[in-house]
């Protein structure tokens, strides 16, 4: 569902992603590592068109990205969740998670209602439905703001991240629902820097360093006998 070919992508004179290739196929989990400033938020961005890019194509669901005349709407397909979670203030957690699809007229209010119960259950906090986000944990935002990127149901969702800003306390909750998110079926892409869980979900591993890709397989044979030296290197250095 996800075709990339030799992606470029430069922010003026600095290039950041040199000649990348790779495909997503329909349920898969791909988690992607590597060190900071490797490009990796860069290249999730570059797949909701977040970033222009200079050469190579991109599609997604068939659809060059480039050319996609109706952005929102193409947007909506692709969920996303970054490591800060983004909450608004004051809204409360159920009009968070429902105000999109509400706007956009997808639904209506009551089966707006039925849907954020449905998601909250999901996340494990339905008893949260009518509090603001200053109230709750981060552990338990970053897990509203999963919910709030399911309410548009979308078909593909990007993860940069989602973890790094919590305490270690709260990492666990959140990884448990992206893994249950996972073994529903979902397609992921997914910026890590939890091993574990992309050892233990991914379907495959991509490693970039200095914005290419050095090494892709599966999670098995690139956390036990990585084949480049740089991947080993980095291996080492954070398992
Ligand atoms: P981290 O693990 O720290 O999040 P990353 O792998 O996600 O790192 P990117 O954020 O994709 O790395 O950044 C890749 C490179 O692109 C870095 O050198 C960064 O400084 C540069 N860069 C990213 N965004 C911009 C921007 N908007 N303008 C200029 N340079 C940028
Ligand atoms: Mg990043």
């Amino acid at each position: 569902v996800i075709e990339v070919r030799n992606l470029h992508k430069s922010f003026g004179s600095l290039e950041v992603l040199k000649d990348i290739s790779f495909n997503v196929e329909k349920g898969e989990v791909l988690c992607i590592i590597g060190p900071s400033g490797s490009g990796k938020s860069t290249l999730l961005r570059c797949l909701n068109r977040l970033e222009e890019i200079q050469a190579g194509d991109i599609e997604v669901f068939s659809t060059n990205v480039t050319k996609v005349k109706n952005i929102n709407k193409f947007r909506e397909k692709i969920g996303m969740v970054f490591q800060l979670f983004n909450l608004f203030p004051n809204y409360t957690v159920a009009q968070n998670i429902m105000l999109a699809p509400v706007q956009l007229g997808l639904m209506n209010k009551k089966q707006a209602d039925a849907k954020a119960l449905a998601l909250l259950q999901k996340v494990g906090l339905e008893e949260k439905k009518d509090v603001y986000p200053e109230t709750l944990s981060g552990g338990q935002k970053q897990r509203i703001a999963i919910a709030r990127a399911l309410a548009m149901n979308p078909q593909i969702m990007l993860f940069d991240e989602p973890t790094s800003a919590l305490d270690p306390e709260m990492v666990g909750e959140v990884l448990k629902v992206m893994r249950s998110l996972a073994d529903s079926g979902m397609t992921m892409v997914v910026v890590t820097h939890e091993m574990n869980f992309a050892r233990e979900v991914a379907n495959r591993v991509i490693f970039m360093a200095d914005g290419y890709i050095v090494e892709e397989d599966s999670p098995k044979k690139l956390f036990t006998n990585p084949s480049n030296k740089r991947t080993q290197a980095f291996l080492s250095s954070v398992l």
